[in-house]
């Protein structure tokens, strides 16, 4: 491999706060809001041009059930749920009533205005176009990152951080323990169609399934549905693209390329053998949709035996029920459920229900996760991540991963970036007990 010595130069000191945020996701924005409630000072640094991450310029507009596996119970409030509130009283959100797929769906464009006035009311500083390149360390301490704006490089110095890059940038580039599972979760490339006849759901996957290979692309498995108020839309992710690492160059630009060309597909096979379907592109995702990169080592990796028998934390910081679901490299998906039931499809068509328990397993009716899994191995005292790159083995990442997890693994790393500015104490010896309990004074929901 060839290298090229850069002279070493001055970077501009562009922001300094207490805390900042790296990814703009909900995770991180709702890390940033909850952060400032408490009263401290924040930024968010989002490479794109909006906040929102997957489920804005990824076009993902489906979130899951904030009850119990047998949908009696809350288990899951804080910021998800503020937030829907908003956006059905508004028609920009409809929830489903007991389903073990959907929870609600949501107008992505809605979200990203709202998230941008919930910066904005927060007093929050944001910077949107602003990529996260590089950590700064001083006598082993973590000070800053370095970042490339539209005017340049510059640094922001903060005294605690929140990588919530979804790849764990940060924690990469500071050379932190992280590791990449296989197989990864293969990515999907969503887009917004007109005039597809969602009643017709069945009827255009078995067309799918039947021409795939004359339009080059190999068996696959996929969702799509309404979008709220828009009659005439539907949003569809009826396509993986396989074999590609979303965190090396080649793969990413594979993936981006690839997920339009399939989306296209999809389309032309339907124009081509459906009868009477006009279905047309009306938007691509800004960011195919990435489900699983790097992974950071924390002081605990959630297992799917954790998961799957509700195994309690003293430092629970997350309740959720949403399935065990794994998109498999190659074709298919899997389905694990806290009853102890399980489902696989095999292609577009065909599922098979079995247990994964015994016949007389009485099931759990949710289960929970750890703040100690959002606390990287290392010297840093002053880091937490959140959202994808979460230690989990991969059953549990299959569960994790999602929206209403993921949003609390952000409102949760907020809290604790408060205690340990508040408390000056590391990030491993942030009190679980004050954790918890500020965290349902925010109006989180805490078992
Ligand atoms: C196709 C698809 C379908 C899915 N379906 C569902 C579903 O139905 N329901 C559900 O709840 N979940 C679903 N998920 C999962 C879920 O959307 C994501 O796992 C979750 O949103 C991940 O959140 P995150 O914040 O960790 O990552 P992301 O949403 O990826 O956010 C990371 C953010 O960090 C930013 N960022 C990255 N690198 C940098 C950098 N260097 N500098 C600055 N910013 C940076 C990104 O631009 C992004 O905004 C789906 C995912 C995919 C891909």
């Amino acid at each position: 491999m060839e290298f090229i010595t850069q002279p070493a130069r001055k970077i501009k000191v562009i922001f300094k706060t207490q805390l900042c945020v790296l990814g703009g996701s909900q995770t991180g924005v709702f890390a940033a809001v909850r952060a400032a409630r408490l009263g401290t000072e924040c930024a968010v640094v989002e490479q794109g041009g909006c906040f929102g991450g997957v489920a804005t310029a990824g076009m993902v507009n489906c979130l899951h059930t904030l009850l119990d596996d047998r949908f009696e119970n809350q288990i899951i409030g804080g910021l998800t749920d503020e937030i829907l509130k908003i956006m059905r009283k508004n028609g920009d959100a409809i929830s489903y009533d007991k389903n073990r797929s959907v929870g609600f769906k949501i107008n992505s464009q809605i979200l990203k205005i709202l998230l941008d006035r919930y910066v904005t009311q927060h007093k929050i500083k944001p910077f949107l176009h602003t990529k996260v390149c590089d950590g700064i360390v001083e006598n082993g301490v973590l000070r800053g990152v370095v970042v490339e704006t539209v005017e340049g490089p510059g640094v922001i110095l903060a005294d605690a951080f929140i990588d919530a890059t979804g790849d764990a940038i940060l924690c990469d580039r500071l050379g932190l323990i992280t590791y990449k599972q296989s197989p990864m979760q293969p990515p999907t490339a969503c887009s917004v169609v007109y005039r597809f006849d969602r009643s017709r759901t069945l009827e255009f996957r078995k067309l799918w399934e039947e021409h795939s290979a004359e339009f080059d692309m190999e068996p696959d498995w996929g969702w799509s549905g309404e979008i709220p108020g828009c009659d005439d839309l539907s949003m569809l992710a009826e396509n993986h693209i396989f074999n590609c690492d979303c965190s090396k160059t080649d793969d990413l630009t594979k993936a981006e390329m690839e997920g339009r060309r399939k989306t296209y597909a999809l389309l032309q096979i339907l124009r081509k053998y459906a009868d009477n379907s006009d279905v047309k592109i009306a938007a691509m995702c800004d960011y195919v949709g990435v489900r699983q990169t790097r992974q950071v080592k924390c002081l605990h990796k959630v297992t799917m035996k954790e998961l799957l028998t509700g195994e309690h934390f003293a430092d629970a910081v997350l309740n959720g029920t949403y399935r065990v679901d794994v998109h498999h490299e190659g074709q298919g998906i899997s389905f694990y459920y806290l009853d102890g039931t399980k489902e696989v499809y095999s292609d577009r068509i065909h599922q098979t229900v079995t247990r994964w328990a015994d016949a007389d397993y009485q099931g759990k009716l949710f289960y929970q996760m750890p703040y100690r899994s959002m606390v990287p191995d290392c010297s840093f005292d002053n880091l937490l991540i959140a959202g994808r790159c979460i230690d989990a083995d991969n059953g549990a990442f299959g569960a994790l991963r999602v929206m209403v997890n993921t949003n609390q693994m952000g409102e949760a790393a907020g809290v604790a970036a408060h205690i340990m500015l508040d408390q000056k104490c590391a990030a491993k010896d942030v009190p679980p007990k004050k954790l918890r309990e500020l965290l349902q004074q925010g109006g989180s929901i805490v078992l």
